[in-house]
């Protein structure tokens, strides 16, 4: 449906697909068995992809850019995308967030089932298959156990401008390391006492290659693998790994990584080199993050905002939080549409919210109800009511269609007595030049319903307006023969007092009064804006009284809305404002 731009990884993968680079990846059984990466079944993907995150917290936007990436890539090019979930560190990882980041994904539009099989994957699985790796490099000298405190790893790394030197450790024979590392394994030594490390260059330009870290000693609970391990492999170790046994083509990461990537290269090429695992082996390819204006998407910064109260939990409609995002009504198209928009390089990016509102209103204008809603409520009396329809307590029906385009959304009805609610800032006591809404003398017309004319107000003691006066101007009601007789330029949206729905609506305008919010390490709470969120007590019409909670709508004239997932019911609706109708907020 939308236009495939070119890019940097689509042409990367289209000369691979010429070339036949990953062609001869045979499968069996499943990733992690010893057997896997030999020989078996041709892999009937011609590319295979992920998306690995971490779950240590909830996706937020600049995941679905690595999501619909991913996905999108795998989709295009006749190949499967896996969801990995790279759970590799025990202590920051929950089952909650598992189950979050999938329900999320697929909220997205994407799905890792394809012929039938699941392409789920915990990198955690692979636990015996990375230490058996471990021991491995150990025997061909290419890994060491270091018994160096921290402090003096950090001192012998050196900088960019000083080589490293060699720990004291360095030069113990295979036979000694492997009997180290089989007691870290055993818990024989206490957490931090003693690390892995890859033997490579201490004098490298590249500080990535000083022998990384492999494994070091936690003694945590792992929210699959339990206690059965006290050593734990590192992130640059574990990733090429994962992706290796997965037989993934392209491993696509965010810029950060490309340091790291020849270690990758050297740790994929080194267990290849010992049989462990088989060429075409994956390679590596960086691009730039996606950052969103007036948001902050770093899981640390989004779960202070949490922990600290500034919001009121992981799915607070002011979150970019993908979570919040549908809580506060974007669509799924709206945000694909938008990380499309933002194609792919090798810059990091901004991209302003503006673009994600404008999504918003080009997916919901075609599909969402239409509907009337009166969000600061002051009363329109009729004062001719009587006079005219015989009682002060007749009623007069109104029509619309609930969508100017879809019939077979059906029609609303509204009643309209001697009183509606109306906005109250459409009457002026004393009109600004060019006001052409309710003020004393002048003639308005309340879509679908009647031409008035004002005739004042009523106030209380302190002045506040009370009520505003009017006279219904006979034969002009909408839809009857000569209602259009009489010119008006005002128009006005109403709730007719007989049939109202009081409702609770949150105003939400951007948590940051900043784009950048962290922009030069400015502390982001500074930034925080106050009037983020704002309830009123609306009227609505009846056609928005037994609504399903998540279901959204254009309130007429001022935007799309959404009965709120979590807390509206039908005894007691609450909407959420998405955006409204034009730029205007955000400009
Ligand atoms: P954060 O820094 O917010 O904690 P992360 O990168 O540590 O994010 P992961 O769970 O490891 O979180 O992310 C999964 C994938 O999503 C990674 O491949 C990461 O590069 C990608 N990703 C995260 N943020 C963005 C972003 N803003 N733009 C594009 N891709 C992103
Ligand atoms: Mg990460
Ligand atoms: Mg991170």
């Amino acid at each position: 449906d939308t236009v495939k731009v070119s890019n940097f990884l689509r042409a990367i993968i289209e000369r691979d697909l010429e070339a036949g680079t990953n062609a001869g990846r045979n499968f069996a059984g499943t990733p992690g068995d010893a057997a896997h990466h030999q020989a078996g079944a041709p892999d009937p993907a011609k590319v295979r992809l992920r998306f690995p995150p971490e779950p240590n917290g909830y996706l937020h936007v600049g995941h679905a850019k690595s999501i619909c990436l991913n996905f999108g890539l795998a989709r295009d090019y006749g190949g499967i995308c896996h969801l990995r979930f790279d759970d590799t560190n025990p202590e920051k990882e929950e089952q909650e967030y598992v189950d979050a980041i999938e329900e999320m994904v697929k909220w997205l539009g994407w799905n890792w089932e394809s012929n039938d099989t699941s392409h789920l994957f915990f990198a955690s699985n692979y636990f015996d298959f990375m230490y058996r790796a471990a021991e491995y490099l150990i025997s061909a000298g290419l890994a060491y156990v270091d018994e160096q405190t921290p402090e003096e790893m950090r001192l012998h790394r050196g900088d960019f401008n000083t080589p490293g030197t060699d720990s004291p450790f360095r030069s113990r024979t295979p036979e000694e390391n492997l009997a180290r590392f089989r007691e870290m394994r055993d818990g024989k030594h206490a957490d931090g006492a003693m690390v892995l490390r890859a033997k490579i260059d201490m004098a490298s330009p590249n500080i990535n290659l000083r022998d990384p870290t492999l494994y070091r000693i936690r003694r945590a609970t792992h929210h699959n693998t339990g206690d059965k391990w006290c050593i734990y492999p590192m992130y640059t170790y574990a990733h090429p790994i994962e992706d290796a046994l997965e037989r993934i083509t392209h491993s696509v990461c965010t810029l950060e990584f490309e340091d790291q990537r020849p270690f990758y290269d050297w740790l994929l090429e080194s267990l290849a080199a010992g049989g462990l695992l088989a060429h075409p082996l994956p390679k590596q390819y960086e691009f730039g993050r996606m950052n969103l204006s007036y948001v902050v998407t770093s899981k640390r910064k989004l779960r202070q905002l949490v922990e600290e109260k500034h919001v009121k939990g992981w799915d607070d409609p002011r979150m970019p939080t993908l979570v919040g995002m549908r809580r506060r009504g974007y669509t799924p198209e709206s945000i694909r549409n938008m990380v499309d928009s933002t194609g792919v390089t090798k810059s990091n990016s901004w991209i302003d919210y503006s673009v994600l509102d404008g999504y918003l209103r080009a997916d919901l204008e075609g599909k969402a109800a239409r509907a009337c809603a009166v969000l600061d409520p002051v009363k329109l009396k009729f004062t001719n009511w009587a006079e005219l329809f015989g009682s002060e307590d007749h009623v007069e029906l109104s029509h619309a269609p609930a969508h100017p385009h879809l019939p077979e959304l059906g029609t609303r009805e509204f009643k309209m007595g001697s009183e509606v609610w109306i906005e109250r800032d459409d009457f002026l006591e004393v009109p600004v030049k060019g006001y052409q809404r309710l003020f004393p003398g002048n003639k308005t017309r309340l879509k679908y319903g009647y031409v008035v004319e004002c005739t004042g107000c009523e106030k209380d003691a302190d002045g506040t307006i009370t009520a505003v006066l009017a006279t219904i101007v006979p034969d002009t009601k909408s839809g009857t023969p000569g209602a259009d007789a009489i010119k008006v330029k005002g128009v006005i949206t109403w709730v007719g007092v007989q049939d109202a729905v009081a409702a609770e609506v949150r105003l939400y305008d951007r948590l940051f009064t900043e784009a950048q919010p962290d922009a030069g390490g400015r502390d982001f709470l500074e930034v925080l804006n106050p009037g983020s969120l704002k309830v009123v007590q609306a009227w609505l019409e009846p056609s928005l009284k037994d609504v399903a909670a998540g279901a959204a709508f254009q309130f007429e004239r001022h935007g799309y809305f959404v009965a709120d997932r979590v807390d509206h019911r039908a005894d007691k609706p609450v909407f959420n404002k998405i955006t409204g109708l034009r730029d205007s907020n955000w400009a």
